[in-house]
């Protein structure tokens, strides 16, 4: 479920960004990119753009808010012509609210120009900046995509993919860029794969995004995904695939099974609607209850509510209705227009839970907060029991890879038992899928995904020795506030 009401409280796994390139002369792809965009519009709200090359120079248009507010004005697309693009969606998981960071970013240098967009996050960023501004470079915004922006037009080589491949070993972290000059698109992938990104082609071209319902939209076929620590460019001669990190342990984030994803995506081979579904059966194995009816917490858990219903033997049922058209005008500073915004975008169906024994199925309980208003609007409407459910193990460690969790002690479960969280969020009983339970629902083995937030194991240095992210003064002060 998405709830994302603003940087510092957000009670949920937030959104992580999307990314989208093609490369197909003869195509408009600008338009292309814009319909692509509104595909991955559930990874990132915050702002929305498009960048488009046409062989000699590279054109943006980018700003706050949805895709559609962004491009409302459809001249904005006519202004870019050309058959190279990216686009990016944003999740402001990284800082304050700041239209500066909208990507892609577009930067002209000694050897030319580029254009840039990614997914995730350098654990080393601020290190990076700090070095980088100390050498002289001065930084228009907050992202890490110009971190790497400075460290292709330092590093002095004139190819871009020459450029990426001498600069990439400095950085770690979770990551997805899609970069292109004015005749190329070069998609790549952190060597551990912690973000995804995959490849598609269509009449004429390529695609590379970082979810597959964002081809289906565009009439494009999946081909594959990037490999981690892998790099393709696309240009007039072809797809180039190269390694620019040497083979590393995969462990990409199982999250995106859970939560991220739109359920008509395919990640490793995988449906990401089935495995919820699976995750859902697995779920009401683990923690059966007699109910009267199952419903699921808008979107990411109509999937899990599905299977919960099919193995209690239950009516699946609405239980909540969303209002899906609340855009960024909606984000609010406080605890009470928060609180505000969680009825606004949920609204309990009153009479399908009043009198009922309620099993309601979420995909994870960051801070309890959005857990209890849920199982408070339940109570309000009539519910007689609410039996909470929930399709990922505890989240018990904070995620340094571009999540919005950055310190354990805005973690419920980090402080208390299941028992207590029951009692802290008012349901009348509470059950975690256990982390067996979640691999045999995706079925592939454990290696090979980031589990960090349920056990602790960082896949990637993280600059600290708590696995915890580095933090920007600015994000300290707001921490405490
Ligand atoms: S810690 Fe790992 S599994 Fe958890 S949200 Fe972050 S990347 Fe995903």
């Amino acid at each position: 479920m998405s709830l994302t009401l603003g940087y510092r409280r957000a009670d949920k796994m937030s959104e992580e960004c999307g990314v989208f390139g093609i490369y197909a002369p003869g195509s408009d792809v600008a338009r292309l990119t814009y319909y692509a965009l509104y595909a991955l519009q559930h990874r990132g709200q915050e702002s929305a753009g498009i960048a488009v090359a046409d062989g000699r120079t590279i054109r943006g248009e980018k700003g706050p808010g949805l895709v559609a507010e962004v491009f409302a004005d459809t001249d904005r697309l006519k202004r870019l012509p050309g058959h190279v693009a990216l686009g990016h969606v944003r999740h402001a998981g990284d800082c304050a609210d700041r239209a500066v960071n909208a990507q892609p970013l577009v930067i002209r240098y000694r050897h030319g120009s580029l254009a840039i967009a990614h997914n995730g996050n350098l654990t080393n960023g601020h290190r990076l900046r700090e070095e980088l501004e100390t050498e002289g470079s001065i930084f228009q915004t907050t992202t890490d995509s110009e971190i790497i922006a400075h460290l292709v037009a330092r590093c002095g080589e004139k190819e871009l993919t020459t450029a990426l491949k001498k600069s990439l070993p400095k950085v770690q972290g979770a990551y997805a860029f899609v970069l292109m000059s004015p005749d190329q698109l070069i998609g790549l992938r952190d060597p551990h794969g912690i973000r995804p990104l995959s490849l598609g082609k269509m009449p004429g071209g390529y695609v590379l995004a970082s979810e597959t319902c964002a081809f289906d939209t565009i009439g494009a076929e999946f081909v594959r995904d990037i490999a981690p620590g892998e790099m393709v460019t696309i240009d007039r001669h072809g797809l180039h695939f190269e390694r620019f990190a040497p083979p590393a342990p995969r462990a990409m984030c199982i999250f995106e099974f859970i939560y991220f994803a739109r359920p008509d995506s395919n990640l490793l081979g995988r449906n990401v609607h089935l495995v919820r579904k699976r995750l859902g059966r697995r779920l009401a194995a683990e923690h059966p209850v007699a109910a009267d009816l199952v419903a699921g917490v808008p979107d990411s858990s109509l999937s899990v509510a599905s299977g919960v219903a099919e193995q209690l033997g239950l009516p699946y049922e609405m239980g909540f209705n969303k209002n899906r058209y609340i855009g960024r005008t909606f984000i609010q500073p406080s605890p009470e227009l928060r609180t505000l915004g969680v009825q606004l975008k949920l609204n309990p169906v009153r009479q399908i839970v009043a009198g009922k024994r309620v099993v309601i199925v979420d995909d994870s309980i960051v801070r309890g907060t959005t857990s209890r208003h849920i199982v408070e609007m339940l109570r309000k409407a009539g519910a007689k029991e609410v039996h909470m459910r929930i399709s990922s193990p505890p989240v018990i460690a904070p995620c340094c890879y571009g999540l919005e969790i950055s310190s354990s002690t805005e973690l419920i479960a980090a402080r208390m038992s299941v028992d207590e969280i029951a009692a802290s969020i008012g349901a009348d009983s509470l059950g975690f899928l256990s982390a067996e339970g979640l691999l045999a629902a995706v079925d592939l083995p454990a290696e090979g995904f980031c589990q960090a937030c349920f056990n602790g194991c960082y896949p990637v240095k993280t600059g600290d020795p708590r696995g915890e992210k580095e933090h920007t003064e600015e994000e300290k002060e707001q921490e405490v506030q």
